[in-house]
């Protein structure tokens, strides 16, 4: 574990957020985790030059959004739950149970990649 002092920012794939391994040898560090990630990178700088949006701003999917927000809204559900189930005395597996729905909850977001079609 590095300490807060001298910690190396962590890079992220441009495109999807995952982290990238840690560059090794000469060369431009690596942008993108995958060739994947690169073609749809360079697939939305492209719609971005047709639709005059700035760097910042994205064309996303409505599907896309909403299922995003509704996994936040289980996790926010889920959190609200254990938050409740934490201000009182718990059994172990009580706790158990209550850190399962967390997980449950929190997986889905663990795991999401936005899609790029
Ligand atoms: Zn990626």
């Amino acid at each position: 574990m590095e300490g807060s002092g001298g910690a190396p920012i962590e890079r992220r794939c441009r495109w999807c957020r995952f982290p990238l391994a840690e560059h090794a040898g000469p060369g431009r560090p690596r942008q993108f985790c995958s060739q994947a990630c690169r073609q749809w990178d360079w697939v939305s700088r492209q719609r971005a030059r047709e639709l005059a949006l700035s760097d910042g701003e994205l064309v996303m999917a409505r599907t896309e959004l909403d299922a995003l927000h509704d996994d936040l809204y289980v996790l926010e559900c889920a959190v609200a739950d254990t938050l409740k189930d934490l201000s009182s005395e718990m059994s172990a597996k009580e706790a158990i149970d209550a850190l399962r729905w967390l997980l449950d909850a929190a997986t889905p977001l663990a795991n999401r990649r936005l899609r790029s079609a």
